[in-house]
Parts: structure tokens; sequence; C-alpha cells
């Protein structure tokens, strides 16, 4: 099942909840504006090379859209739409003061040259710049993008509105972007990790970990977990999965990692297994940063965690989903999880509106605290209605946006 699908079943699952009328069902699922565009390409030797750019603004009842920009060869209006809801959602369910959208072009990034993205990502901003701006549309990095692209965007922006650092999130941190940024989500992941397992009643140090996924994300939250007591027992990346029982030693990881040009090969703190043997281990607590449908039909029956705390996006198919809710699997869900780093673009979109610079603590604290509220939040409708955590957050975000939506006059 398609990410959009899986989206739409569970906003669906709340609506029902809510008691949402089909026909504001309907408002509520229909993007408010999607731009395709023609962005055209000098290449560097000359050739003219015409790509289509897309921009879906889903829903901006609650603030200015805000969404990733991708570059990748599959990247169509399907992908962009669902990704803007689910955006939404994502922004609703941690109260951020923002709607949702995403966008991108199809094209392969590995194909062109670095000044061929550079001028491929101006060509793009001359095209949508009337349609994004720091108080319209914040874009941000997403797959194939990256920090040095969204400072080219803030500056062929500010050519055409003045200067603009807040019209894009994500930026580099000598160009007015965040300190702090790289690590917020798997902060968060492991932030949210901790308050999971202390709301459950359970202690830091009984509560064995496997991480899949040594990325962005798996790292950050493997050294917050590590760092707090937690014994990460498994980790793993594209090349394998490394085990210890007794826990595996993060720093000792991450300067393998380091040396080893990002990757996880030949680190020799833990037993080899495969990433399958990973997601099976008797553990308390599994944590997927890497792929999305990693639990599946195939495997479900074999997962042998209590918790999973779903940081990648859409880990856990829904027909697997339904599998673990019925066996009792706590599963904190994805739109909550990984939120950080959005809430985390926040920070950096407040503080280039106001001119003001925050220090690294700030951004720490804050991020926990915002994180922390909406955890409470999602826990308590899921406590009251006796709904899962994922239907709670879908729950409160819907809520959040009807809300929002009909008393803006459902337009
Ligand atoms: P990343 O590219 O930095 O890291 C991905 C990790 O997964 C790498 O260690 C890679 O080796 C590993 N991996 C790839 N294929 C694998 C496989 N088949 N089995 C096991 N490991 C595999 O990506 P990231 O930024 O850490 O993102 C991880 C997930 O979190 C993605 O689903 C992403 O959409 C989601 N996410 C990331 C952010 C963010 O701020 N980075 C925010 C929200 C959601």
């Amino acid at each position: 099942m398609q990410a959009f699908e899986a989206t739409k079943l569970f906003f669906h699952e709340a609506a029902d909840q809510l008691e949402i009328p089909d026909t504001i069902r309907q408002l509520l699922l229909t993007p408010n504006r999607e731009v395709q565009v023609r962005v055209s390409l000098e290449k560097d030797n000359g050739e003219l090379c015409t790509l289509i750019g897309y921009r879906v603004q889903h829903n901006n009842s609650r603030g200015p859209f805000k969404g990733g920009l991708r570059y990748h060869p599959q990247v169509d209006l399907d992908e962009v739409r669902a990704l803007a809801s689910l955006m939404t959602w994502k922004t609703a369910v941690v109260n951020l003061p923002y709607g949702g959208a995403k966008g991108g072009i199809a094209v392969d990034p590995r194909t062109l040259s670095h000044r061929e993205l550079f001028r491929v990502t101006k060509a793009f901003v001359d095209q949508i710049h009337d349609f994004i701006g720091p108080s319209k549309d914040i874009p941000a990095p997403d797959l194939g993008t990256t920090a040095e692209m969204m400072a080219w965007i803030m500056n062929q922006y500010s050519k055409y509105h003045g200067f603009s650092p807040g019209v894009v999130t994500g930026k580099p941190v000598e160009h007015f972007g965040l300190p702090g940024r790289e690590e917020a989500t798997g902060r968060g992941v492991g932030a949210l990790t901790h308050k999971m397992v202390g709301r459950l009643g359970f202690k830091p140090a009984n509560s064995r970990v496997a991480i899949q996924g040594f990325g962005n994300v798996g790292t950050h939250a493997a050294k917050f977990l590590f760092e707090v007591g937690f014994p990460v027992v498994a980790i793993s990346d594209v090349t394998g999965a490394y085990y210890a029982p007794q826990g595996i030693d993060i720093p000792a990881a991450l300067r393998h990692q380091l040396k080893a040009g990002g990757l996880l090969t030949g680190f020799d703190g833990g037993e080899k297994i495969s990433n399958d043997q990973l997601l099976q281990l008797d553990v308390e607590i599994l944590i997927p940063a890497a792929l999305g449908g990693v639990i599946h039909q195939g495997n479900v029956d074999s997962i042998r965690a209590k918790t999973i705390i779903e940081a990648a996006n859409g880990p856990i198919q829904p027909e697997a989903d339904r599998v673990l809710r019925e066996r009792n699997v706590t599963i904190l869900p994805d739109i909550l999880v990984n939120a950080g780093g959005v809430t985390a673009s926040y920070f950096e979109w407040v503080q280039n509106n106001q001119h003001y610079t925050w220090q690294m603590d700030r951004v720490r604290v804050e991020l926990e605290s915002i994180l922390n509220r909406a955890f409470e939040e999602v826990w308590n409708v899921s406590r009251e209605r006796q709904i899962p955590l994922r239907v709670a957050a879908f729950v409160l975000a819907v809520d959040r946006v009807r809300r929002a939506t009909q008393l803006v006059g459902l337009s």
C-alpha cells in the first residue's frame, strides 16, 4: 500500500471517531492549490532540458503552508499531493502554526552537476516565487535537496521580494540556519522514547532498544538514548546490523562510522546479523529509522518488540499495523515521533522573522517542551477514547484542522 493510501486510511479512522460528515472530509482531503510548472535547464554542455516542478499546498487554515522540496525521478503530482496532506496532519499534531505542503522536481539530482543544480533551483524559484513566502508557504529540504539549495532559494526569492530569510528553512547555519537542526529529529525520537518508557512504567536501564538505520535520525536517537542510560543492543545501516546483548558502545560506533566513510561495515562492537534479524530481536523497544514499509504482512508475526517507535515515515504497513494492534503492541506513530525536524524548522523561521538568534540550549529545551506536550495530548486522547496512539494522533490533528478550517468559513 502506498503512503498516501495509508494516510487516507488513518484520516478516515480519525474522521469516524470525530463523526465528520463526508462533505467536510472531502473538503479536508482536497488540496487548496496545486502548482505545476515547467523548469528549463541549460546543461553544462549547452543541451536544453525541460523538467517539471510541483508545489502542492494542502491546507493553510492553521498557518502558512509548510513542507519539503524533493528532487527525485519519481516525483509526481500524486506523490507530492500525498506528502502535502501528511504535512498538514504532522504540523497540527504538534500544534505548530502551519499548514501542510510539499513540492519537488522530477529529476535525479545525481545526474546533474553542482552548477546545473544551482541553475535548476533558481529556475524553479523563478516559476513559483509568487506562491511561496515567509507568510505564505515555507519550503525545506527533503529527499535529494540540501541546506545549500535552501540558501540558493532564499537568495533568488529575495531578489524578487526583498531580504526574506524566513522564506525557507533548513538553511546552512552560516546562512540564517538553525544550530541544532541536524540533530533535532533524532533527538526528538530519543526524547519521546524516554517519555514513552517512563509512561509505561519501565526504567531506561531495563529497556533494550534496537534501531534500524544509522543515518541522521538513527545516530542522534542512539546517542540520546545511550546518554540517558538505555542499552542500545542493536544498530544497523544499509550494510547490515550489529547486535550486542549487553549494549553497544554508541560513541565507538559513531567513531567507526566516521572512519569508515559513513558506514558501519567492519564494526566489531557487536555480532553481525541481518537487518531482518534486527527487526525480529527480543527487545523492549524497536525503532525503525531507515525506510518505509519495513514491517509488513510477511514479517509481522516474527516481531517480538513490545513497543515500536516509528522514527522513519510509514515503517509499518497498515495490514501489519492491524496485527500489531490485536497483539497490543504499543506503537508511537511517525507523525508525532519524527516531528522534531519540522519543529526545529519552526524555530528557524521564528528567529528569521524576528532577526534574533537563540542559543543551542534554548533550541533543545523548546524542542523537548513542544514534543512532550504533544505526547501528553496524544496519550490523553488515546486513553479517553480507548484508541491506539496512532488513531489518537490523527484525531488530534484532524480535529484541529477541521475546527480551524470551519472557523475561517470553509474556504
Ligand atoms: P539518512 O539517509 O540519513 O539515513 C538512512 C539510514 O538508513 C542510513 O544509515 C542507511 O544506511 C540506512 N538504510 C538504508 N537502507 C536500509 C536498509 N534496507 N536496511 C537498513 N538500513 C538501511 O536518512 P534520515 O534522514 O536518517 O531519515 C531516516 C528516516 O526518517 C526516513 O524514513 C525519513 O523520511 C525519516 N525522516 C527524517 C527526517 C529528518 O529530519 N532527517 C524527518 C522526518 C522523517
